[in-house]
């Protein structure tokens, strides 16, 4: 259970389009003892019924970004980096640790905002908060998509920040951002390993799990039963800051401003390059 001390009034119980206990068998009262430690909701994850998935709306226009955004800008990070005197293994290796700190706490970030119904009014962004607002009702469904369409569903997000490694002078910043295509997506799995069944987890995960790489299944299931602590989906190490801030910081998990700390993570690489006075135009690495 969320154990941030919360000074507001009462937890947020929200519900979307249904009971708690649509999401979790745990009881609405969120602050009911669940019997034993380490006990999840049980999420059943035999019933048939629950392994209906709702395809992803965006899949053909995630797969055409994959292919015309996401394959070439990976590729042009790539070629960059191993043409680069500056990069080495090493180099990579710290990157791909930075990218895991940056795509830690940023999941929280972009989980307040979607979670947060009053964004499903706003054009684009809507219509992405509404499809993950679906999450809370039907919690097992992502642990039954299917995995090229689960794959495809970051690509945007990540598009966005990884199309601006074009700008950014700097070759550690774009080894960050090259390694974070793939940070992304371990948060992304990381979320969806959380529900599902542990035999159905593919072998290594729960090595991964239990050694803090990637966040518990009760950890996240946390989340579920109240909506309103555990936001960040990949370790789950920034939770307690989170937590505490969205309980006793200025904003609660359901003010519009988290949009602007949002947006500060999305154009961070940019903003730095600014301020460091690293930006330039494209080059031509091949
Ligand atoms: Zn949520
Ligand atoms: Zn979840």
């Amino acid at each position: 259970m969320c154990k941030t001390v919360n000074t507001r009034s009462t937890p947020n119980l929200r519900k979307r389009g249904g009971s708690p206990d649509s999401a979790t068998s745990a009881s609405a009262d969120p602050k009911q003892k669940l019997t034993g430690a380490g006990v999840m909701p049980s999420f059943d994850h035999t019933d048939v019924s629950q392994r209906k998935f709702d395809d992803n709306p965006f899949m053909i226009s995630d797969l055409l970004v994959f292919l015309f955004v996401g394959i070439p800008v990976m590729a042009h990070m790539g070629a960059r980096l191993f043409a680069s005197e500056e990069i080495g293994p090493v180099d990579m290796a710290v990157a791909l640790i930075v990218s895991y700190v940056f795509v830690e706490p940023a999941s929280g970030v972009l989980h307040v905002v979607l979670d947060n119904e009053k964004f499903n009014s706003w054009p684009l962004l809507g219509e992405v908060a509404i499809s993950f607002q679906r999450h809370h009702d039907k919690p097992i469904e992502i642990s039954w998509r299917p995995t090229l369409n689960f794959f495809l569903e970051p690509m945007v997000p990540w598009a966005i920040i990884g199309a601006q490694s074009l700008f950014i002078k700097n070759d550690f910043t774009v080894a960050v951002l090259f390694n974070l295509f793939f940070t992304t997506q371990l948060m992304m799995f990381a979320h969806r390993w959380s529900h599902m069944a542990n035999s159905r987890k593919p072998p290594g995960v729960k090595t991964l799990q239990n050694l803090g790489i990637i966040m518990s299944d009760a950890h996240h299931h946390d989340h579920h039963r109240t909506y309103d602590c555990n936001f960040a989906i990949c370790a789950g190490w920034s939770n307690p800051v989170m937590n505490w801030l969205t309980k006793n910081g200025p904003w609660d998990e359901d003010n519009q401003w988290w949009f602007t700390v949002l947006a500060g993570f999305y154009f961070l690489p940019l903003m730095l390059g600014a301020y460091r006075g690293e930006l330039q135009m494209p080059t031509n690495p091949f």
